[in-house]
């Protein structure tokens, strides 16, 4: 009998060192691959430690309901359905509040919230809408494309069309692709583009108006610097304004206007370090004429060399010249000229738009816009996170532009597991009913990085964003002095419990 027992024991305590081998196995893995991804080797301080939990405890929370209900859990569905979710979420109240860095990857037209240009713009008795082949362009003037007999004044139109708030919403869904068709989500990737570039059509003649521009661009640094973003880099063609006298302004005037707009906007607000301007033409050109604005970005960036920083070219990569078209051009230029090229923003594998990366490596860029299809490239993948290339993550524009539908599934997700250098940026939010860059922050932490992530995560993230900047070394000191003090108030309210508690009064 008491050998039985000393064997039953023996066995018992043989199987509790087989589990407990197992556990501590398993759990050796687990934590090596948390530390190897983005964040995991973020030192916390005491105070960000205490923050992770409450954070962390908000996020598995959400994770746990979203498994029993997944229809309506927000970090796996399209924006368009779960933007009021998102904002109703206690995670979402805290992640408005982080300092977010920079914004790295915005287009100037596309990034002021659709509503400010309807409820603001349209309603100045300038502005008018002009009708031509069924397509609607908003303008304030008469033109060869808009003749006198296709403009009609908007304050006109609102008092013989319906209601108010009918026309209001109507004419939002020029330039807001979730007003316009929320079936946009079940089309093709070419069919919605098609919608995406009409938008920018319709609304470029109107930000074209040097008054109209101006107050654009300031709600443009005030919507960003309200949403807690300290500094951009802001795509932009430099097109011609013109004003009331139809006076025409240059690429050279018009950077001196933003120049002055930034300057104005910075002594308003203190901790704001300002705008740069990353000089963008559409890909859809000949070589010619490519070299021509290779020239100009150079005469631009030398008589605003901290303004003016760098070349990209835009439009969809699927359908539209590829990098390699350029190629001999781009090589000249490639010393004197600071790339950051839109590259893989496609769902193809070894297609033209793909192997964009592959020329934007070449040819040095400094970022890569999207990098969508980077992680099908063995090699490349490897030589870029060598290189330490930062990608330029649009979690939402790869979404309304149909290349996933759920964001878990983004090869960002890989990225993070990686390691390989990224930034959180929001593209083109006016165009598809965001605001800022919050929501593109949201789905990063909730749908692209693993459920452990936390405070850890996010800190990566926003200091990447001031290391993969292109601000100067005096200009990058000064920054993270300032974005550390808004940090550390951050994680003061955060544990203070004020961020949920403000919100819910
Ligand atoms: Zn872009």
């Amino acid at each position: 009998m008491i050998g039985e027992l000393v064997i039953v024991s023996l066995c018992t305590i043989f199987v509790q060192a087989v589990s407990n081998e197992y556990n501590n196995k398993r759990q050796a893995i687990i934590d090596a691959e948390n530390k190897y991804a983005t964040g995991g080797h973020s030192f916390l301080t005491a105070k960000e430690s205490q923050a992770n939990k409450i954070l962390l405890s908000l996020k598995n929370q959400s994770i746990s309901d979203g498994i029993i209900n997944p229809d309506s859990y927000a970090p796996g569905m399209h924006f368009f359905h779960a933007k009021h979710l998102i904002d109703s979420s206690d995670i979402f109240k805290i992640i408005k509040a982080i300092p977010k860095g920079s914004v790295l990857h915005l287009h100037n037209v596309a990034a002021v919230s659709s509503e400010w240009i309807i409820k603001n713009l349209t309603y100045r008795p300038e502005a008018k809408l002009c009708e031509s082949n069924g397509n609607f362009f908003f303008t304030t003037r008469i033109s060869h494309h808009c003749p006198k007999e296709s403009v009609k004044s908007i304050q006109q139109l609102r008092k013989e069309n319906g209601t108010e708030e009918s026309f209001d919403i109507w004419l939002e869904s020029l330039i807001n692709l979730k007003l316009r068709n929320p079936d946009l989500m079940r089309r093709s990737i070419n069919h919605v583009w098609d919608e995406f570039e009409q938008m920018f059509s319709a609304l470029k003649e109107m930000v074209s108006y040097k008054p109209f521009f101006e107050d654009f661009h300031k709600q443009l640094l005030k919507e960003f610097y309200e949403d807690n973003v300290l500094y951009i880099e802001l795509r932009m063609s430099l097109s011609r304004l013109y004003d009331e006298n139809d006076r025409t302004y240059d690429e050279f005037e018009v950077a001196k206007i933003i120049g002055k707009l930034v300057e104005s906007f910075k002594q308003e607000n203190s901790d704001f370090m300002g705008a740069k301007i990353i000089y963008s033409k559409h890909r859809g050109m000949d070589n010619k004429a490519a070299q021509d604005q290779l020239n100009t970005f150079a005469n631009l960036n030398k008589d605003f060399p901290n303004l003016v920083i760098g070349f990209d070219l835009v439009g969809q990569e699927d359908i539209n010249q590829p990098l390699s078209v350029f190629m001999d051009e781009l090589q000249t230029s490639q010393k004197s000229t600071a790339y950051f090229f839109h590259a893989g923003e496609t769902n193809g594998y070894g297609s033209a738009a793909d192997l964009n990366l592959v020329d934007a490596m070449i040819l040095n860029t400094r970022r890569i816009g999207h990098g969508y299809s980077l992680y099908k490239h063995s090699v490349l993948w490897r030589a870029i996170k060598s290189k330490g290339i930062a990608l330029e993550v649009c979690p939402l524009s790869n979404q309304v532009l149909r290349l996933v539908d759920d964001l878990r599934n983004h090869p960002a997700v890989f990225y993070v597991s990686e390691n390989i250098p990224i930034v959180i940026s929001c593209d083109d939010p006016g165009f598809w009913d965001s605001k800022g860059i919050s929501y593109d922050f949201y789905y990063a932490f909730m749908s692209i990085a693993s459920s452990s992530a936390g405070i850890g995560f996010l800190k990566q993230i926003v200091w990447d964003s001031v290391r993969y900047s292109s601000l100067t070394t005096q200009e990058r000191q000064q920054f993270s002095q300032t974005l550390q003090a808004r940090w550390d108030s951050f994680m003061d309210e955060l544990i203070a419990g004020k961020l949920i508690a403000n919100d819910c009064v």
